[in-house]
């Protein structure tokens, strides 16, 4: 058993280190972790500049690298260049605080995850519901993940699934199997000035989760249970696709040939607003 492991709070958080240490218990684990925080950084790759990777120091026989790129960035490197063998699976976390609804579209955590379950391998994301850096805080968490891994390599169902777990950091009064809520954010960016005058903004404010349906992770996490919720990577849209369907047998190449879109020419639906982009 080879358990390829990332994070996105960086090599050293808290989290990655007590996750590993549970992960040995199961097999062989390797660490490939950006050398920095890279919370937030979505699925992003690292393509305009190459990849430093540093050896570092690990207890229990861990071998581990840090990189300077991304959580997508060290499980596709880890995969694809650094680890001889094959893994049997991906893990990313334990992430400090949650990862829940949209959060997934921009968290490093699970993209780390993602990246291994493109490339075939059972992967689970799991954060925890707390932004404490202590370890012991992180046990819990790590210990289920363990779990979980445990039963997906051993009977658990195939093809493959991609998990994105969220530990309550109390109590865990037991595992719900959820789909995501929706959450957004409130007081977005704080505009402010530098020392030199020049105006800056910092993306800030808090979550608020608009659905927080029963069946919803947000909604387990908050009564007290770890949160599962299995993702596919299909964002078809499949109720719109068939409502656009009657695009397929519109007659295009009229429009297209005088590059100006039919509902933008001059006396189409939206004519004037075309004319205004058009300097000619
Ligand atoms: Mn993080």
């Amino acid at each position: 058993m080879h358990i390829l492991v990332t994070n996105d709070d960086g090599i050293h958080a808290p989290g990655l280190r007590v996750l590993v240490g549970e992960l040995t218990r199961l097999g062989r684990v390797t660490v490939v972790a950006p050398d920095r925080e890279r919370s937030g950084a979505g699925h992003a790759i690292t393509v305009q500049n190459p990849l430093r990777v540093t050896p570092v120091e690990w207890e229990g026989g861990v071998v581990a690298h840090a990189v300077d790129g991304t959580p997508a960035d060290c499980i596709k490197l880890g995969l694809d260049a650094l680890v001889e063998g094959e893994c049997d699976a991906v893990v990313s976390g334990i992430n400090r605080g949650p990862n829940l609804g949209t959060d997934v579209i921009y968290s490093g955590t699970v993209s780390g995850a993602r990246e291994g379950y493109l490339h075939g391998l059972p992967a689970i994301a799991a954060s925890l519901d707390s932004l404490t850096n202590r370890e012991e805080a992180y046990l819990p968490a790590a210990r289920l993940t363990r779990l979980l891994l445990a039963e997906l390599l051993g009977s658990g169902p195939r093809p493959v699934p991609l998990l994105n777990v969220n530990i309550p950091a109390g109590e865990i009064r037991g595992v719900r199997i959820t789909r995501l809520g929706v959450r957004k954010y409130r007081n977005v960016f704080h505009r402010r000035e530098d020392p030199r005058g020049r105006v800056y903004y910092w993306l800030a404010g808090e979550a608020v989760d608009l659905d927080q349906g029963p069946d919803t992770d947000a909604r387990a996490l908050r009564e007290g249970y770890a949160s599962v919720t299995p993702l596919r990577l299909d964002l078809t849209d499949a109720e719109v696709a068939s409502r656009l369907r009657v695009w397929e047998t519109r007659s295009w190449n009229e429009a297209l040939s005088d590059g100006v879109p039919e509902a933008g020419r001059p006396g189409g639906a939206a004519g004037r607003g075309a004319g205004e982009r058009d300097p000619a």
